[in-house]
């Protein structure tokens, strides 16, 4: 039986396969309607799904569809998909997609074979562990699985949770670990890169090679933050705490710039007991505060007293920060923190406190997304442009963009801003950042809103002057999430050295160049994939 399905799966894939480059007598959705379901993955040119694959949230790139999607169920059908491809050849393109979440087409595989990873659940979930080599709690998921459902299962099996966080939670662990995976605890946990200890990858050779930071160790190092390009992620082994129960969330305002990234810098050199368990800022620009979709922490039952701020009429900065605690720490929680908050230099009375159960606070964004959905604003074009800036040049960022560049026009979406140190980084990964031990994520979450009053096209072009003015000005800003438009300008965002390592890796586990093919790192075959943007 198992014989006779692995010689369906790849009859289905040989026919898949066959449809690039080589006449057929048939079309390949006949060939594939015939061999659909065979027990192991499933290949699907069901119209929806190539539509979906040939999307992403950035919602502006309109990519040629993918030849197929393929649903896997399990690491073995990712490793039989890849084998195929690269037995053929010609350097058929496969791209895992996470949840489709990237701004700029990074998951997809124009002509090619987009690997659904998120749909596929695990039919028997691993429970959290115990290691005493690593001295705590781990839990073994799925490359595709969700971190909501990662979250979600660790919690009911021990009270345990992941210790490094993204803000938004319908993400994909793969996803996520080829970037890096950033929130307000990585201050202090680092991303999320710098907690899984072992990965299983299959290779764009179609090998499934389990590594960590002792075995396969450039495989290891290589993926992480690695943008896809040398495997497939089916299996990551996740660094887990326990969970505290509540949150005590704060938000202060800031008008002065120098105080604001003082106190953001002191508080992410603190690493004791003494010290918050998430940092991070956005900035208030025109929009105010109300307009801000991550603000709903402003809600009319918690109204923010605006007209104490009247005085300022320039930009303003708002630190947002948080306490965990539980039962057992309740009754102090509220010393702990009104002295940590005494060494902070922000507006009088602009301290805004609420407390809620950690689950909740983790998975805030999904409540924004709730509500966008409902009104129709979440499905629409992001041209999103997230930068990772230097502490010693963030000053002349915030002169030259939030007072320059962006001025008094809307940014049409939050602008986060937050320190992180470098030491919490592993120097291995591929991920790039700036060559100081301090640096901001900058984050531009845009929505082109219909009938807005600033175009997609208005705020690409504000992203596009504020990348000029990073270079311009030589601040030594790197993209997070990067996206860059031809082979010199990796080079450019790897460095020499870096980009040597990073491109030796490729040819070692990709040397066909398929994986990931919408990174647009590697040469490949022109796409179509043409950009709804003009370049003006
Ligand atoms: P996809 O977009 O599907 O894939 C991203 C890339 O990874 C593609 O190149 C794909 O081929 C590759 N890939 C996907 N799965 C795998 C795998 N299993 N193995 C190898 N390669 C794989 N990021 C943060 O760091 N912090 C945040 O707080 C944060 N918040 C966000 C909030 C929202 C609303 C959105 C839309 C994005 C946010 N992101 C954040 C960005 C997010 O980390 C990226 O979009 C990332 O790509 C994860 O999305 P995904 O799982 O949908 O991956």
């Amino acid at each position: 039986m198992a014989r006779c399905l692995a010689f369906m799966l790849f009859l289905q894939l040989y026919c898949l396969v066959s449809t690039v480059g080589l006449p057929l007598p048939l079309e390949p959705a006949e060939l594939l309607q015939l061999g659909s379901d065979v027990g192991g993955g499933r290949l699907s040119v069901d119209p929806a799904d190539l539509r979906e694959a040939s999307g992403d949230f950035g919602g502006f790139t309109r990519a040629e569809p993918p030849l197929a999607v393929y649903h896997p169920r399990g690491a073995g059908d990712v490793a039989a998909l890849v084998r195929a491809a690269y037995s053929r050849g010609d350097g058929l393109r496969v791209s895992a997609r996470g949840h489709g979440h990237s701004i700029s087409g990074q998951a997809q595989a124009p002509g090619g074979v987009v690997v659904d990873m998120s749909r596929h659940k695990a039919a028997a979930r691993a429970l959290p562990a115990y290691s005493s080599a690593v001295g705590g709690h781990y839990v073994d998921v799925w490359g595709g699985e969700l971190w909501i459902d990662v979250l979600n299962w660790t919690l009911a099996h021990g009270g345990l949770a992941p210790r490094s966080w993204t803000d938004y939670l319908y993400l994909s662990v793969g996803g996520t670990l080829s970037n890096a995976g950033i929130s307000g605890q990585a201050f202090h946990h680092g991303p999320q890169i710098s907690n899984v200890y072992e990965l299983d990858i299959v290779t764009g050779k179609g090998e499934t090679v389990t590594c960590s930071a002792t075995t396969n160790s450039d495989l290891f190092f290589g993926a992480l933050g690695g943008l896809g390009q040398f495997g497939i992620i089916t299996r990551a082994r996740i660094a887990l705490e326990p969970a505290p129960r509540k949150v005590r969330w704060i938000r202060a305002l800031y008008s002065n710039f120098t105080e604001f990234t003082a106190d953001q810098e002191r508080l992410i050199s603190q690493h004791g007991g003494r010290r918050f368990d998430y940092v991070e800022a956005f900035v208030v620009a025109a929009e105010g505060l109300i307009n801000n979709w991550r603000s709903s922490f402003f809600s009319p039952q918690n109204p923010v007293k605006l007209s104490s701020l009247k005085q300022h009429t320039g930009v303003l900065y708002c630190l947002e920060v948080t306490k965990n605690y539980d039962d057992s720490t309740a009754a102090t929680v509220d010393q702990e923190v009104d002295a940590l908050l005494g060494d902070l230099n922000f507006l009088p009375g602009t301290v805004f406190t609420t407390d809620l159960p950690y689950v909740d606070f983790l998975d805030r964004v999904h409540k924004a997304e709730l509500k966008l959905r409902s009104k129709g604003m979440w499905e629409v074009p992001h041209p999103w442009l997230n930068l990772f800036v230097p502490a010693s040049r963030i000053a002349d960022f915030d002169r030259g963009v939030f007072h320059g560049i962006l001025g008094s026009r809307t940014s049409g979406g939050p602008i986060l801003i937050y320190p992180m140190n470098k030491h919490k980084w592993d120097p291995m990964s591929s991920v790039v950042t700036p060559d100081e031990e301090v640096f901001y994520l900058v984050a531009f979450l845009r929505s082109a809103l219909p009938g807005a009053a600033q175009t997609l096209d208005e705020l690409a072009r504000q992203n596009r002057q504020i990348l000029d003015f990073c270079a311009d000005t030589g601040i030594g800003a790197k993209q997070y999430l990067p996206n860059h438009k031809s082979q010199p300008s990796w080079e450019a965002h790897f460095g020499p050295e870096r980009w040597a390592r990073f491109a030796s890796l490729k040819a070692k586990y990709d040397p066909r160049a398929m994986l990931a093919t919408g990174q647009g790192i590697f040469p490949q075959p022109a796409t179509d994939s043409a950009p709804l943007l003009s370049d003006s």
